[in-house]
């Protein structure tokens, strides 16, 4: 079921309603009433009545771009899409989804591996900065430990040669 357009006023033709005319060039004129079939004999242009749709448009009176107007667009040549063609369109769309997935993961690795190599420098660097700071520290406790180490022995061992000297 379709619903026409006047030819005329551009309303709405219902099936069982209205009038066709086939001119004898075979275009097809569809009215949606006697009023509007009448108007069109007496060779009246729809631009120029003012309760037509096309004078309408045309005085600026409603929206003359808008896109649901493309909703009822007849086409000369359906859209059509054959077997072939979708099967082709969608090998092609999983090929490019296959495509685009393996350099999603070529970056993401490429990401990760750039990511651990400014990891990797950031940590020399920070050792490289803080060096003082882990090592003298630990490494003058180390020294006075071993200092007072042999000083503890050296005291020990003049308390020895000390008792031995007394004995
Ligand atoms: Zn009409």
């Amino acid at each position: 079921m379709r619903i026409e357009t006047c030819y005329f006023c551009s309303s709405r033709i219902f099936p069982g309603h209205g009038i066709h005319f086939v001119r004898n060039d075979c275009k097809v004129f569809k009215f949606c009433r006697p009023k509007c079939h009448r108007a069109f004999k007496k060779k009246k242009n729809p631009r120029k009545v003012k309760w037509t749709k096309a004078f309408r448009k045309t005085a600026g009176k409603e929206l003359a771009v808008d896109p649901s107007f493309e909703f009822e667009k007849r086409r000369h040549v359906p859209v059509k899409y054959d077997r072939e063609m979708w099967a082709k369109s969608v090998d092609a769309m999983k090929r490019v989804e296959k495509i685009r997935q393996r350099r999603q993961a070529q970056y993401m690795m490429q990401r990760l591996r750039k990511g651990r190599e400014l990891e990797t420098q950031r940590d020399i660097k920070e050792v490289q900065r803080d060096l003082a700071l882990i090592r003298s520290p630990a490494a003058g406790l180390k020294e006075r430990r071993a200092m007072e180490e042999s000083i503890v022995e050296e005291i020990h061992e003049s308390d020895v040669e000390m008792k031995e000297q007394a004995e």
